[in-house]
């Protein structure tokens, strides 16, 4: 598949295990998705933009690098904001941008309830952050309004992908690379991934 990463690092596949197990509790939970985002996250940055500057060390002057590109993370409400921190972590200068999207019960489509973006982009690349690529509706309707703001650069980190919610994202933007943790076989006739991990921000949230 063009354009889908799915990570093949042993840490990945390791925590991502102990994340799909049931009995795994919610602090264990929310501290796996922080690991897993970070090492995502560090995959997924690596076409950033780089200029050349100069630093003084203790003994010497230098060349060095600093990041050119400004990064907005933009987590989708509410599973993503447990992935946040993981990410942030690596890139503080980084804005955060909260998009809130819900499923519609019966139509399984995406209704925004949450978006206070500015008018005009004030970051020139975006990581969305949404551990669960089920349907991709939510997906396919928060790069919409990333590109509508005016971000060009946009990238998908999530971690657990359906095949259905890979093609969805990939018909509607081709352009936005999608990386994860794993890619698993199918959704049920709720929306959720098989065999997947249950509901991310229930786990998250102790709210099951
Ligand atoms: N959202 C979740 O939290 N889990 C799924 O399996 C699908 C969507």
């Amino acid at each position: 598949m063009q354009n889908v990463l799915s990570s093949q690092h042993p840490l990945v596949a390791h925590k991502l295990t102990l994340l799909r197990d049931k009995n795994t509790e919610p602090k264990k939970f929310r501290e796996l998705i922080r690991e897993i985002s970070t090492l995502l996250a560090y995959e997924a940055t690596n076409d950033l933009v780089l200029h050349q500057t100069s630093v003084t060390t203790p003994l010497a002057t230098t060349d060095g690098n600093e990041l050119s590109e400004k990064i907005g993370l933009v987590p989708i409400l509410r599973a993503g904001l447990g992935m946040v921190e993981g990410v942030w972590n690596l890139m503080p200068s980084a804005e955060v941008w909260h998009i809130g999207l819900y499923r519609d019960e019966k139509s399984l489509k995406p209704v925004e309830y949450y978006n206070k973006l500015p008018v005009d982009p004030t970051v020139s690349v975006c990581l969305i952050l949404d551990p669960m690529l089920a349907t991709g509706g939510s997906a396919v309707a928060t790069v919409d309004i990333l590109k509508r703001w005016g971000v060009r650069k946009i990238k998908f980190v999530g971690i657990l992908a359906s095949p259905q919610g890979i093609e969805n994202l990939q018909n509607h933007h081709p352009d936005v690379p999608i990386h994860l943790a794993g890619i698993d076989q199918a959704l049920n006739q709720n929306g959720y991934i098989l065999p997947g991990l249950g509901d991310a921000g229930d786990r998250q949230f102790g709210t099951a």
